[in-house]
């Protein structure tokens, strides 16, 4: 599948994430596959990367293919510290044996900290090969509402825009 996708093959897909502030020290910070600084890690069965995880649910919501916790349970010791660039590529892979190329991908990540603005141009680079479409990351923060306006953690919603089967029903 090359050249301008047929808009009738288009699809969007949603994907949303959440993980609280870690107290392990030993752990990094990893947000769009990109180590970030000045805050504790995310808690998690995998890396904890809200990013990743939006993004492939997004990308499984395009293509129809259930959710990312059906793909890659937490209780399943296979994904324990699992990276999750890593599952977002396996998502991908899933999409292609589907017949769906990704469009484009858009994030917004919503916390107190750290700040993000001097990093998402680096999440953009790493996420857009593994992804096979350009990916735009933005960050903005919750003004003090909520668990995430109280520091207790990174939110990251995502949206994703799919193409094929040229004859999809
Ligand atoms: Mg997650």
């Amino acid at each position: 599948m090359t050249g301008a996708p047929d808009p009738s093959s288009l699809r969007v897909g949603q994907g949303f994430d959440v993980h609280r502030f870690s107290d392990d020290p030993a752990r990094p910070l990893v947000l769009g596959g990109v180590s970030v600084p000045g805050a504790p890690a995310l808690a998690g069965h995998s890396d904890a990367d809200v990013v990743c995880h939006a993004l492939a649910d997004a990308l499984l919501g395009a293509c129809g293919l259930g959710d990312l916790g059906r793909h890659f349970p937490d209780t399943d010791p296979r994904w324990a510290g699992a990276r999750s660039l890593d599952l977002l590529a396996q998502v991908v892979a899933m999409a292609a044996a589907a017949g769906r190329r990704p469009v484009n991908g858009d994030c917004t990540l919503v916390c107190e900290r750290p700040a993000l603005a001097a990093h998402t141009s680096a999440m953009e680079q790493v996420l857009a090969p593994v992804l096979g479409a350009p990916v735009s990351v933005k960050a903005t923060r919750a003004e003090g509402l909520g668990a995430i306006g109280r520091a207790e953690g990174i939110a990251c919603l995502a949206v994703v825009m799919v193409a094929g089967p040229l004859r999809s029903p």
